[in-house]
């Protein structure tokens, strides 16, 4: 439900309207608008008489919210969210460019690769540790190690770092991470999203293979009433038919996800396609479409990539893509 407030409410009438819905076991999110302020209600509100709300003298309106997601539903919080990292932020006026290699291999790649995409105008870096690999007789990352050396990156270039969370068990490593990712495999795990929603790390939340808009946008409201606003949303492909790509690529999710929530929008192109030549075009029209972050697979040596080479680009490949990127952006923003 949300309740829209009158320009200017009387103080002493909100706070006693606030304090009786906390009593009836409702938490509110306040939203302060430039002409309203919207209160949204989020527990159990069949039990509340709209009517009665709608008569007070600090109200403009009452409504009931018909989707099951309500923190992150963007009726309750009209404007985008832009969420701080480190020195940038993602969602506003940013273009996020999130940059690295699939796995951090050594020190001496992750730091390689970083400085090269700082350079060419990357906002963040991303390098799993943790590795969710398909067959179990793949590379399954450095683990502990991997971050101890995205944390060298960090410090060499100023870079935050993003870098999936696999499991609760790992949660306490990941204290001094800027972006803990979730990734497809994990979306609905609800378990871990209830744990990082109970930290302040803003959270990635890469979409399910065969995840429906309504059950990713569950997975973020998880993270969220737990407490945990800063969440991302990362669009990386879905499962179809086609073959000749590794999944598909809904771009679609920009202007539908636009409309039904607030929360920033990542595109990573590079596990969407699983080739590299694909990368170019579709982080374009990535950006082109709105999104406000891409997330791209670089390696320094892609034919020797420890994990996803044919999909990442060479440093000097990203280099040209980031600049068509930030062009991009600037002409959307201009329009
Ligand atoms: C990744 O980003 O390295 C990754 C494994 O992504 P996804 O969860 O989208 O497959
Ligand atoms: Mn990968």
């Amino acid at each position: 439900m949300i309740v829209v407030l009158k320009q200017n409410p009387n103080a002493e009438q909100l706070e006693s309207l606030i304090a009786w819905l906390k009593e009836k076991g409702i938490s509110i999110h306040t939203s302060a608008g430039e002409n309203h302020t919207i209160l949204g209600l989020v527990g159990d509100t069949s039990q509340l008489d709209m009517d009665l709300i709608a008569a007070l003298d600090i109200v403009e309106d009452v409504k009931r919210i018909q989707e099951p997601f309500k923190n992150a539903n963007r009726k309750f919080h009209p404007a985008d969210s832009e969420i701080p990292v480190g020195n940038t932020q993602i969602g506003g006026d940013t273009l996020t460019i999130m940059a690295g290699p699939c796995s951090v291999e050594s020190e001496a790649q992750i730091v390689g690769i970083a400085k090269a995409v700082k350079a060419s105008g990357a906002t963040m870096l991303r390098g799993g540790a943790f590795k969710p690999r398909t067959s179990p007789y793949s590379f399954q990352g450095l683990g502990e190690r991997g971050l101890e050396f995205l944390k060298v990156a960090r410090q060499e270039t100023g870079l935050p770092i993003v870098t999936e969370l696999m499991d609760l068990s790992q949660l306490p490593l990941f204290k001094d991470v800027d972006v803990i990712q979730i990734g497809a495999r994990n979306m609905q795990n609800f378990d871990l999203l209830k744990a990082v929603g109970h930290q302040e790390k803003p959270v990635m939340i890469k979409r399910g293979m065969a995840a429906t808009y309504e059950e990713w946008l569950m997975s973020a409201e998880y993270v969220m009433s737990g407490g945990n606003e800063n969440v991302i949303l990362c669009e990386r492909g879905i499962r179809t038919f086609e073959t000749y790509t590794r999944n598909t690529l809904d771009l679609s999710c920009i202007p539908v996800l636009r409309r039904l929530t607030h929360l920033p929008i990542v595109i990573d192109p590079s596990h969407a396609t699983g080739k590299s030549w694909l990368v170019e075009p579709m982080a374009c029209g990535a950006v082109a479409t709105g999104a406000d972050g891409v997330l791209i697979e670089v390696h320094n040596d892609p034919a020797h990539a420890l994990c996803d080479g044919p999909q990442s680009l060479k440093p000097e490949e990203f280099d040209r893509v980031a600049a068509k990127l930030l062009k991009i952006h600037e002409t959307v923003k201009a329009l």
